[in-house]
């Protein structure tokens, strides 16, 4: 079997559905953006981002997203990433951004100046690359209802700055997808797409809860729907996408190692699943590394294209962009 080589992988048009900007953040951007903003930065910010399991990189995230404090740095995320991942071959980007966490570290914050700022980066990254973009605000499970309806009121009044839908994320285990039932009803009813973390750190059900009583569009990560034949046969049915992102799931603990993670099955058992970076600059892995790893485990190059297609089809990208990426996916696998 030829091994599918690094520079393939860069050619093969693909999307990133769940990466949050906040993760983004390269340890010389934090040097520099902290500076910036008059904080003195670790003295070595590449340690700063080492994390070997959940707590670790939830210690980390914290501190090295307090030094975000003014649009500008949340732009200069935005456009450096698209930058970096255009040139990795990626096609569309759909970014996850946390209000309610700005709201609590920067609470003088104007979030709708810095979602406008976002967007412009967006605007001018796309124009420079040709990679598009969405922004997705990402609720935040251990804040409560009433900062996430603070966000989606955000969300809707950020609709002309690429804001599409609403995210939830957060602690699974001990804030259940029922809190936030009410107001994914409301997005929904307001037209804006759902996508949820579940199955990350709590059981199959989370994921069921994720689905049913908030009618999640994507599920983030769904790991423990593993083995669990009734969850699958909802995701399938309900024509749920599940966003692997399988470095995260290792460095977290969710997973053990890549070859056992069960993204093998879901694919066996036919669901739609698409492969993400989640927290590249945490995790160590770029979009371009996590189909490597899948290469390095034997995955043939039509698997890679397939999860590359998953990911068009599952965006919340219009049906007219979609079409066009697939037909570059279609072009790209029969000039091998
Ligand atoms: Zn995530």
């Amino acid at each position: 079997m030829t091994r599918v080589s690094r520079d393939w992988i860069k050619q093969l048009p693909k999307p990133e559905l769940h990466v949050h900007l906040e993760g983004t953040i390269t340890p010389q951007a934090y040097a520099r953006i902290s500076r910036r903003n008059g904080l003195e930065p670790a003295a070595d910010p590449a340690a700063l981002f080492a994390c070997s399991d959940f707590e670790s990189f939830l210690r980390s995230f914290l501190k090295v997203v307090r030094v975000l404090r003014q649009p500008i740095d949340f732009a200069e995320l935005a456009y450096d990433y698209l930058k970096a991942s255009a040139y990795d071959g990626v096609r569309h980007v759909e970014f996850f951004l946390s209000p309610a966490t700005q709201r609590k570290l920067v609470p003088e914050l104007d979030l709708e100046h810095l979602v406008r700022a976002v967007a412009e980066a967006c605007a001018r990254a796309e124009r420079h690359f040709g990679t598009t973009s969405l922004l997705l605000f990402d609720m935040v499970r251990n804040l409560g209802e009433a900062e996430a309806i603070a966000d989606l009121d955000l969300a809707q009044r950020c609709r002309g700055y690429r804001v599409v839908g609403i995210g939830l994320g957060g602690d699974e285990r001990n804030f259940p997808a029922r809190d936030f039932r009410a107001v994914f009803e409301r997005a929904e009813a307001l037209g804006l797409r759902r996508t949820v973390h579940a199955g990350e750190a709590a059981g199959a059900h989370s994921i069921e809860d994720g689905i049913e009583l908030l009618h999640a569009e994507r599920i983030g990560h769904g790991v423990s729907a593993r083995g669990d034949r009734r969850v699958m046969e909802i995701v399938r049915t309900n024509a749920v996408a599940i966003d692997a992102c399988p470095t995260s799931n290792v460095v977290t603990g969710a997973v053990r190692r890549i070859d056992a993670h069960p993204l093998y099955e879901f694919l066996s058992e036919g669901l739609l699943v698409t492969l993400s970076s989640d927290d590249p600059a945490f995790f160590g892995a770029s979009l371009v590394d996590e189909y490597a790893a899948l290469a390095d485990q034997g995955f043939p190059e039509i698997e890679l294209v397939n999860l590359a297609r998953n990911g068009f089809r599952a965006s919340f990208a219009s049906e007219e962009q979609k079409k066009g990426w697939l037909a570059e996916v279609d072009r790209f696998a029969m000039s091998r």
